[in-house]
């Protein structure tokens, strides 16, 4: 072909990479592959093997491991047995591993790219050009983090057995993003990669043992979902980390509740790709190639729905439309295609069934012009326009490289249509206008934002989301804390039982000195009809409050829904509040005391000393309030990521029994320092303290809504909150038994938990009960990448 030619098709022909380096492993190998346990690989007996083939050609590439529950006990064992010791050993000695895993995988770089690539299909210039390069960063970056440690965060210890399950759409790089902070924190592992793609990860083994990394640190199991089941319900895990489809984190959501194991989930998306009129058009074009098109979208984190200022729509689709007919699909060993292969045949199956039921709804179809080889699984680039907000195409993941778009006409449309989902990953905002782009991202339920960007990652900034999305970050220092507890833990006994109230009695009966429910800033009788008597110590009936039902907490909710414009009033205002409100406080600071002692037979000094300590405490996150910053994290782009820490939202709170007040304020206050808005519900004998409050609110100037209280019997309201559609998040604080009740039910939208599973919280010992793990549980950081220069 002549130059002019290739000018004028820009028709650049192949670029084959070869498989040659990729096979001759497999065959080294015999095309066999055990389990890595203990140091080693594994062979046990009698197991079954299944095949792991290359979607591109079909072809089977070698056969693995199945793990069955004997090899399961072993991982686990041996994760057990060397955890101690590695924690021990300290964060300088851990990070001359991490260091030494990051320049082996360096030197077998050109290796890792193309078992990636052969065994999941994606191109080869995007795991040789970004998946491997991230992946070594990623054992960089937490080599550093292991060196650190033990200055930085003296007060965090390792969880000790951390169980992983990653999917297949980045093998390595989960793998990666799951195992260097867990080792940098002083955990050991125990991983199962997915079924497709589980080459790379055996790999990884052999660099563990060339890396001399001590036996039982990493244990890699392979199979099918049973063996993620496994490992994630075994005793031995500390800790769950799961990286997959939406409806899997809500099962193991479920299966882990009450088993007193940290969870971070990172599920499905169905992120916005907004486009202003002021944008560079070409640019936002480009940027849609790697946000759909980038691994041939199989990616959670895929700008998946465009939404367009309408004024250039017309002209943005058929630049984008013009765009896809270039695109090339094929062999992804060609390093010059932009789409490999769809990771199987079933997802192949899944994309294009779900298109078709899809598009019988309605929306104008565009399929990118470009060939498709004649074998393997290929789904071609595809845009369909004019959908409705609410059609399943625009509510479903598809994990596809289909991209779904509408149009709206002002930012607060756009805002309305982002988050119109389930999900609250990632977003990408297209505008010249940085105002409107950094007043837009913090607007948008996501824990990732892209400004004139997209899929940005950075072992240096934290990745996760919110939402059905999933809960946890993974990368930064906010990635660490998953993989840490604080040191000084709560102990083991029992949360004290205390006295039974009496039967419930209708509320109007005899004179009215019944405490109402406060909600929306009124105090309002309870819908049950129904209150129940508070007992002095001694026995004496000393009040009835109300026996708060379903529906009060829908309307607790509701109201604090209403109020959430508290998260964007100034974090000025917020402390000026809370100082008020400690202010008011102590002026009815003996009456507050008085009343400790009328409930629980505390002696006076006691209950002086807890009052004051909850005025101090509201002090402290009033001090907080705008000093819990944010971080300019030093990704290596040309650019700022920027870390927001952000309210969670509204917050439902099951105060402890103990220390009655201290226990209320001591939760209430950095979640409202926070900016976040607040159910409560109060101790169940105690409640009185918390409903004198509402005086003491009614006088600081807290907007209505901010915070309600529903008074309520604990194990009667539990699951009315727990499942809740629109909580954000909800700590409990007493016994094991409703901990497990609160985490499985709130499987039912994925909300925040932060329960203490039985465990005794010595309220007045400010290393538990204060601090930056309660700011940590009242934020959510949102990572907004802004790269400058022309
Ligand atoms: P899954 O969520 O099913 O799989 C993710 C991982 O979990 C795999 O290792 C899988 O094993 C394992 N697993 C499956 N069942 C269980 C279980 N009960 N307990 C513990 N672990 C389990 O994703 P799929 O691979 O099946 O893909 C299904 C759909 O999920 C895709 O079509 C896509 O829409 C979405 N998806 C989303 C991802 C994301 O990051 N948002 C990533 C991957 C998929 P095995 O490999 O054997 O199935």
């Amino acid at each position: 072909m002549k130059i002019k030619e290739v000018l004028e098709t820009m028709d650049y022909g192949n670029a084959p990479e070869s498989a040659e380096i990729a096979k001759a492993w497999i065959e080294k190998n015999n095309a066999r592959f055990g389990l890595f346990i203990d140091g080693g690989f594994q062979f046990p007996e009698d197991r079954e093997y299944f095949d792991t083939s290359n979607p591109a050609t079909e072809q089977v590439l070698a056969s693995i491991c199945q793990a069955q529950s004997q090899d399961v006990e072993k991982a686990m064992q041996s994760a057990r047995a060397s955890q101690a010791q590695w924690e021990d050993i300290g964060g300088p000695a851990r990070a001359k591993y991490l260091y030494a895993l990051a320049r082996l995988m360096q030197k077998h770089a050109r290796l890792f790219s193309v078992v990636e690539t052969l065994d999941n299909g994606k191109p080869i210039r995007e795991s040789r050009d970004i998946d491997i390069p991230l992946v070594i960063r990623h054992y960089y970056f937490h080599a550093g983090a292991a060196q650190l440690k033990d200055s930085e965060m003296p007060d965090q210890r390792a969880h000790g057995v951390v169980a992983q399950v990653i999917p297949w759409n980045f093998p390595l790089l989960m793998m990666a993003w799951k195992i260097a902070p867990a080792l940098a924190m002083g955990n050991t592992v125990v991983i199962k990669p997915a079924e497709y793609t589980s080459l790379s990860a055996l790999l990884f083994a052999e660099i563990c043992m060339e890396a001399g990394l001590p036996k039982g640190v990493v244990n890699i199991l392979t199979g099918d979902g049973r063996v993620g089941e496994m490992i994630i319900s075994h005793k031995e895990a500390d800790k769950v980390a799961f990286t997959g489809s939406t409806s899997i984190g809500r099962r193991i959501r479920e299966a882990t509740a009450g088993q007193g194991k940290e969870l971070t989930l990172e599920l499905g998306g169905k992120s916005p790709y907004i486009v202003f009129d002021d944008a560079d058009l070409d640019s936002a074009v480009e940027g849609l190639v790697d946000a759909i098109w980038f691994n041939q979208g199989e990616v959670c984190c895929a700008g998946s729905r465009l939404f367009v200022h309408e004024g250039i729509a017309d002209v943005f689709h058929e630049k984008l439309r013009a765009r896809m007919d270039k695109l090339r699909i094929g062999d992804p060993l060609d390093k010059s295609v932009d789409l490999g292969s769809i990771i199987d045949s079933k997802q192949l199956k899944s994309i294009t069934e779900r298109v078709k039921e899809g598009l019988k709804e309605g929306g104008n179809l565009y399929v990118g012009k470009c060939q498709l080889p004649d074998s393997g699984y290929y789904y071609p680039p595809t845009l369909i326009t004019e959908v409705d907000p609410s059609c399943q195409l625009m509510q479903e993941e598809i994990f596809g490289p289909v991209l779904v778009g509408s149009t709206f006409r002002t930012p607060d449309e756009a805002v309305a249509l982002a988050n119109n989902t389930q999900y609250g990953l990632a977003a990408s905002i297209w505008t010249e206008n940085i105002n409107l782009a950094l007043d837009i991202a913090p607007k948008i339920k996501c824990g990732v934002a892209w400004i004139n960007t997209t899929n940005q990652f950075d072992a240096s900034a934290g990745f996760g989301g919110t939402r059905e999305s999933g809960f946890g970050r993974e990368g930064g220092w906010e990635g660490l804390y998953s993989y840490t507890r604080p040191a000084n833990g709560l102990s083991d006994s029992i949360v004290q039982i205390k006295p039974k109230n009496g039967e419930s009695i209708p509320a109007d009966i005899g004179i009215d000195r019944t405490a109402k429910q406060f909600i929306g800033g009124k105090q309002l009788r309870p819908d049950s009809g129904y209150s129940y008597p508070i007992f002095s110590s001694k026995g004496t009936q000393i009040g009835l409050v109300g026996q708060g039902n379903r529906k009060d907490i829908r309307n607790a909710v509701e109201a604090a829904n209403l109020a959430k414009k508290w998260g964007q009033s100034t974090a000025h205002l917020r402390a000026q509040i809370l100082y008020y409100l400690g202010e008011n406080l102590s002026i009815r600071a003996t009456e507050f005391s008085e009343r400790i002692v009328d409930m629980t037979g505390e002696d006076i000094t006691s209950a002086r000393k807890e009052v004051e300590l909850s005025i101090e405490r509201i002090f402290t996150y009033a001090a907080w309030a705008d000093k819990f910053d944010g971080a300019t994290h030093s990704a290596p782009i040309r650019g700022l990521a920027l870390a927001m820490n952000e309210p969670v939202g509204t917050i439902g709170i099951i105060c402890s029994d103990d220390f009655p007040l201290l226990g209320l304020v001591s939760a209430i206050a950095p979640a409202l320092a926070m900016g976040n808005t607040c159910v409560v519900i109060p101790s169940e004998p105690y409640p009185l303290s918390a409903t004198d409050l509402y005086q003491v609110f009614d006088t600081s100037d807290i907007p209505a809504g901010v915070i309600n209280l529903v008074t309520a019997k604990h194990d009667e309201i539990v699951e009315a909150i727990s499942g809740h559609m629109d909580l954000d998040a909800l700590w409990y604080f007493g016994s094991s038994g409703l901990s497990a009740t609160v985490e499985k039910l709130s499987a039912t939208n994925l909300k925040r938990t932060w329960v203490n599973h039985g465990k005794f919280r010595n309220w007045t010992d400010s290393s538990q009960a204060e601090g930056k793990e309660f700011l940590r549980q009242s934020t959510e950081i949102k990572n907004i990448w802004v790269p400058y220069g022309e």
